[in-house]
């Protein structure tokens, strides 16, 4: 880049100049030098302007074109970071199948290094993947095609590849890899969950519709007609129960699940909530320990009501997902900023397949399934949603077949005042 430095030293250069021209004609032709003077005095110096004009306007030029080229370069920078971060894989390759590019992503989706794979053909490559393989199927223009393949773990993955005509004249093809796994999964839980959820609605709605008319029926004892009452309320129950938890979730969806804070002492909502499942507990035989520490645990600032309805999904997974007879640990302790509940079971545990998407509404671990058709899958991710609403943290380790540690901390002091 031309700088102002360059110009002064032209301008230097010019009067320079212009005085040796002047005194070499003064020594040169003595007698005609006004004359001569008069004319280098008007060429010269317009000269100089000339080359000054020249110059300054070069310098213009030349600092544009340099701007011009920086920012070029920095489109050409932003361009690739943009590519190198996308959240979907990116591969280009020409007419007769060479691959010309491929983003960090679609390597990751493909396996395989980018170094291993570009400027080669499907044919030349020693590596194959089902994916690459796709890649090169038939492709419209602007169309797209799903594929589904398992990886060795048995995990489901479906991607989604677009493809878009780069450059009909270089004839280059872009196709674009979207991973829509995790969406597939949930939309595949979603009509599962559908399906569960009707019947759960339905077992107890027919249970009421078959009972019902028998209490008109003057033929049966008061006994028996005390007995349907019950079976009747016990299913309205259900209903009510089934239909709040929806209602929860929507709520929560929406931003209208209501907050309302104050002093809450875990320890109290622990020990009335393992009374309330005495029976359960002894009915599957379960060694249900608390531990409780040694030094007072103080309370915390949270909503109490939504508090004691994570304890109760956490209580209740241990105790219908322990084994037979188990032991179910629970601890409360204090680190200082924040209280810490976890509870330890030694039951079935969640596979690693189910894992990662746990706290998603829906899900349900298959052996969980296997062991109680009927659950919601929709606690954790009530409980997941609480927790964080209250400013803390939730968690699981788990183990298949051999158990799980959930857990909850919340700061003792609560920060999120605005909550609703
Ligand atoms: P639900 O228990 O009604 O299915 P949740 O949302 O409470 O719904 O739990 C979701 C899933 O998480 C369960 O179906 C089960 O697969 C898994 N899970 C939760 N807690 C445990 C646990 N303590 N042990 C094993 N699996 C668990």
């Amino acid at each position: 880049m031309k700088t102002v430095k360059d110009n002064i030293y032209l301008i230097i250069a010019g009067v320079f100049a212009f005085i040796t021209i002047n005194t070499a004609l003064f020594y040169a032709y003595p007698g005609k030098f006004t004359a001569i003077a008069y004319v280098t005095i008007l060429i010269i110096p317009l000269f100089v302007a000339l080359v000054l004009v020249f110059t300054r306007f070069s310098f213009l030029f030349t600092s544009r074109i340099s701007e011009q080229e920086d920012e070029k370069k920095l489109l050409r920078e932003r361009q690739k970071e943009i590519v190198e971060n996308m959240v979907e894989g990116l591969v280009v390759h020409n007419k007769s199948g060479k691959i010309l590019s491929v983003n960090s992503i679609a390597e990751k989706f493909l396996g395989i290094p980018a170094s291993e794979i570009l400027y080669k053909t499907n044919l030349e490559l020693s590596k194959k993947s089902l994916l690459l393989d796709a890649l090169f199927k038939k492709f419209e223009s602007g169309s797209e095609k799903e594929y589904s393949y398992k990886d060795k773990y048995g995990r489901d993955y479906v991607f989604k590849i677009i493809s878009v005509e780069l450059s009909k004249k270089r004839g280059e093809i872009l196709k674009i890899i979207r991973d829509i796994s995790r969406e597939k999964h949930l939309n595949k839980m979603k009509s599962e969950y559908l399906t569960v959820m009707s019947h759960k609605f339905l077992t107890p709605l027919n249970g009421i519709k078959w009972t019902a008319p028998s209490i008109l029926d003057k033929d049966v004892d008061s006994a028996d007609k005390e007995r349907f009452v019950k079976n009747i309320i016990e299913s309205t129950d259900e209903l009510i129960e089934l239909t709040s938890l929806l209602l929860r979730v929507t709520e929560m969806e929406e931003g209208n699940f209501g907050y309302k804070l104050g002093p809450v002492d875990i320890r109290v909502i622990i020990e009335n909530s393992i009374k309330d499942r005495k029976e359960d507990i002894d009915e599957r035989k379960i060694l249900m320990v608390f531990n409780k520490s040694d030094i007072p645990i103080p309370s915390v600032t949270a909503d109490k009501d939504r508090v004691k309805v994570v304890v109760d999904n956490f209580i209740d997974n241990a105790i219908k997902y322990s084994s037979e007879e188990g032991g179910v640990e629970i601890s409360l302790e204090d680190d200082g900023k924040n209280i810490r509940f976890s509870i330890k079971d030694d039951g079935i545990g969640i596979s690693k397949k189910a894992q990662p998407d746990i706290f998603s509404k829906f899900i349900r671990d298959d052996r969980a399934i296997a062991m109680h058709t009927e659950g919601s899958g929709l606690g954790l991710f009530i409980a997941k949603n609480i927790i964080e609403e209250l400013g803390g943290k939730i968690g699981f380790v788990s183990t298949e077949g051999e158990g799980s540690t959930f857990f909850f901390t919340l700061p003792k002091e609560n920060k999120k005042h605005n909550i609703k």
